[in-house]
């Protein structure tokens, strides 16, 4: 029977990563996938974790199955680090959260929660956006809409096209915002659009649901959490997806959580019962490591500023290279201007390059590149900067 399968396409940014390992070059540098690298190109565990983690190891006492929502001191970390220490939305027992499987798992009980228990089945994405969010909504049995999202001549927002777009969106529709550090382009909306955003999905009935996979590496825990706050101020309904896969360098634990936000507690609680039955018929139960670190941590003051501290240190490890990268490439006499790679959050940067100028990285210099032009910076040190410079001045 199996002779019958086609081959499934290489996924474009892991089908990447394999292409780089089988790389013999020595001096090959992988700027795909968006995984934080420190100066050394290492991706260690923080050291905030490994402390959580001796703890852990020590005082646990079972491996017993978790509840099929996880633990409530980890939905209550989730919680604060959402909605901020003295929010109206948690106060009023309005959020509901599930520990999941990495934000994905979590964007994954959204789309399946959608699809079976609201009105509408259509979800608008900003284009570009992470490409795995088409592969799960549609896996999950929505329809998937674009908004214009990205302006390449200005290298910046699109909030006209944004705007134009999303009046097409009807009530009950989802509208999937990126919390911050937007993916792929770094572009975020300013504090005064998030406003308008706000108010409009309120006005028009939108339902939102905010990827929040990035938060504090723009400026900041309380600061990259602003969309998000003002969206709960003005929207009585929001769904959240949560990823602590890079701001507790947590990747392969699998740390998510999904939070859903209704009109009062019941309603919370009736609605989330249905998430309960998703996750059940999915993996029944979340696994346990990843979601007691970031609890713990988050639950401990000492432990917490340790984590603050790493944060910031990642955050402004990559702020450094994004304005070295800017200020080498005009050294090389590269007169097409990339100052936008200074002004962009996260771990992404648009770069602008085009897809012979992507191959030609890779074929030429070992640099692998997202087909679109996607950079992670993050994965840029002091010692490759030179060699990335080098490569990009020749193929431009
Ligand atoms: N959303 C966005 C925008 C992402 O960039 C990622 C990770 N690349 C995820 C969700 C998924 O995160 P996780 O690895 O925790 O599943």
């Amino acid at each position: 029977m199996f002779e019958k399968v086609t081959a499934a396409p290489a996924d474009p940014i892991l089908g990447l990563t394999d292409a780089f390992r089988k790389d013999p070059r020595t001096d090959k540098i992988n700027l795909g996938v968006g995984i934080y690298k420190d100066e050394a190109g290492q991706t260690p565990v923080l050291r905030c974790v490994k402390k959580a983690e001796a703890r852990l190891v020590q005082e646990q006492t079972t491996k017993n199955y978790l509840s099929i929502e996880g633990t409530e001191a980890y939905g209550r970390v989730v919680q604060k680090l959402l909605f901020g220490a003295d929010s109206a939305v948690t106060g009023a027992g309005r959020a509901r959260t599930a520990q999941a499987p990495g934000g994905t798992g979590a964007l994954r009980i959204a789309g399946e929660f959608i699809a079976r228990q609201l009105d509408s089945n259509t979800v608008w994405i900003s284009n570009p956006t992470w490409a795995n969010h088409r592969a799960v909504f549609t896996a999950a049995g929505l329809e998937v809409k674009e908004y214009g999202y990205y302006n390449a001549d200005t290298k910046d927002l699109d909030f006209d096209a944004m705007l134009a777009d999303l009046a097409q969106a009807r009530a009950g529709d989802v509208v999937l915002l990126h919390g911050c550090c937007h993916n792929p382009t770094g572009i975020d909306p300013t504090a005064e659009q998030w406003r308008q955003l706000a108010k409009l999905s309120a006005e028009k009935g939108w339902l939102p649901l905010f990827d929040f996979a990035y938060q504090g590496f723009a400026r900041g825990i309380e600061e990259d959490a602003y969309g998000l706050r003002v969206f709960a101020e003005h929207n009585k309904e929001l769904l959240i997806a949560s990823s602590f896969s890079k701001n507790f360098g947590l990747y392969n634990e699998r740390v998510g959580a999904f939070t859903l936000v209704a009109t009062d507690a019941a309603v919370a609680d009736t609605a989330f019962s249905q998430v309960k039955t998703i996750i059940r018929a999915n993996y029944s139960n979340p696994p346990s490591h990843g979601a007691a670190v970031v609890a713990l941590v988050a639950d401990d003051a000492a432990l917490y500023q340790d984590w603050l501290n790493e944060l910031a240190e990642m955050r402004d490890r990559i702020q450094e290279m994004r304005t070295l990268l800017v200020e080498k490439l005009s050294g090389r006499g590269v007169d097409q201007d990339f100052s936008f790679i200074a002004r962009q959050n996260g771990m992404f940067s648009f770069s602008g390059l085009n897809k012979d100028q992507v191959e030609r990285l890779k074929n030429e210099f070992g640099i692998y590149i997202v087909g679109s032009g996607r950079i992670s910076v993050a994965g840029i040190t002091k010692s490759n900067i030179d060699a990335l410079c080098d490569a990009i001045a020749a193929v431009i």
